[in-house]
């Protein structure tokens, strides 16, 4: 059976497996036979791995991106009522996170060029919010679909006022901004490595990232029922450990993160040449970092249109996201809203597709992509 005549996914998790297939079995095997399922050498050393290949202090595994983010905002010193500024153009996830620490999401708009935290706009959200029973603690920039947020502008802003920064880095492994990679520039960070992010593992997990020791120990604590010493709590904690399959599958992934992220900025190039002629707006590349595409989305007025019609011939798109956070059922009229509105964030949504992007997408299925595209807007 040929494969690019079939369905082009727009993540593969299944690929990734197979194209390291002996590799995370032999790894699987050693976890099998060492015996310790949890919180072992494995986690132990991903954590350190991964720690060295950020350049950071220390990387504490947890159960998934949402506990990292969420952990990271409580060892921080978030408490519950305190304000967190973040956008609504993410996962839900981000803002779940928020409300699990106990602490208010206000949501500001994004820069429709990066569709990242626009700085200005979170200036205005802090005057705004500091006249109001809020205490605003923190920010959490997302660096949405691999692209980092202005991470040098908004240090400037939080800086000023001794704010906590928790980078979301869900979707941004390995990508870098003035000189340094994603998630080493806030207070902490959290990552997530859900089978389809660009560090994936093949269940559930999520590392917590920072150059401060205490506030590592601290998640250390939390994320075992406040331990410090076994059966001990010092805190009132959790559990969200990450265990020794997904670590040891997680080792393997790291060696290959660079190639498979210089893998996607190749399929990117390819998208981003093949389509500059037609009515799309495509990804920005940011001048002071790197892109890791964790999604390649373009902007088109017929979105959906474009979208049916690449369906029908086996091109699968999604849109990261169709609703917005402060639109969703859940959260609609019950989350702080910045006074500028969120007018980029809603148009965004209305105009979005992802379009299929993983490491392990032929060329001739890019090219299948890129023809059926061109062939919608003749
Ligand atoms: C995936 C994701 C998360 C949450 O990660 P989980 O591991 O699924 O909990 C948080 N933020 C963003 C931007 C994500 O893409």
């Amino acid at each position: 059976m040929n494969a690019d005549s079939q369905v082009v996914l727009p993540a593969d998790p299944r690929a990734g497996y197979c194209a390291h297939e002996q590799e995370i079995r032999r790894a699987i095997d050693r976890v099998l036979a060492a015996g310790n399922y949890i919180l072992g050498a494995e986690v132990a050393a991903f954590e350190e791995e991964f720690a060295a290949y950020l350049g950071a202090g220390h990387c504490v595994g947890v159960a998934s991106g949402t506990d990292a983010l969420r952990l990271a905002l409580t060892a921080s010193g978030v408490l519950p009522g305190d304000g967190v500024i973040t956008v609504a153009h993410t996962a839900v996830a981000t803002v779940a996170a928020i409300e699990a620490a106990g602490a208010a999401p206000i949501l500001v708009d994004v820069d429709p060029a990066t569709q990242t935290l626009e700085p200005d706009r979170l200036e205005d959200a802090l005057a705004e919010f500091g006249e109001t029973a809020i205490q605003v603690k923190a920010v959490l920039p997302v660096h949405l679909y691999g692209r980092p947020a202005d991470l040098p502008a908004i240090l400037d802003v939080t800086a000023r006022r001794g704010l906590v920064v928790i980078e979301d880095c869900a979707q941004s492994h390995g990508a870098r901004i003035a000189g340094g990679c994603t998630g080493t520039f806030g207070t902490a960070s959290g990552f997530s490595f859900y089978p389809t992010k660009n560090l994936p593992a093949l269940g559930d997990g999520g590392g917590v990232v920072t150059d401060n020791e205490a506030l590592a120990e601290r998640v250390r604590s939390l994320r075992e029922y406040g331990w410090k010493q076994r059966y001990v709590s010092e805190i009132s904690g959790t559990n969200s450990r990450l265990d020794e399959m997904q670590a040891a599958i997680l080792r393997v992934r790291l060696k290959w993160l660079d190639g498979e992220n210089e893998r996607r900025r190749e399929i990117a190039a390819c998208y981003s040449d093949r389509l500059r002629n037609l009515p799309l707006v495509l990804p920005s590349i940011p001048d002071n970092g790197s892109h890791v595409y964790h999604q390649y989305v373009v902007q088109s007025e017929r979105r959906d249109d474009l979208r049916a019609f690449l369906n029908a011939r086996g091109i699968k798109t999604l849109i990261h996201y169709p609703v917005p956070v402060h639109l969703q059922p859940a959260y609609r009229g019950k989350v702080c809203v910045h006074r500028g509105g969120l007018g980029h964030t809603e148009r965004l949504a209305s105009r979005i597709l992802s379009l299929p992007m993983h490491p392990f997408l032929t060329e001739i299925q890019v090219e299948r992509v890129v023809e059926e595209i061109a062939t919608f807007f003749t």
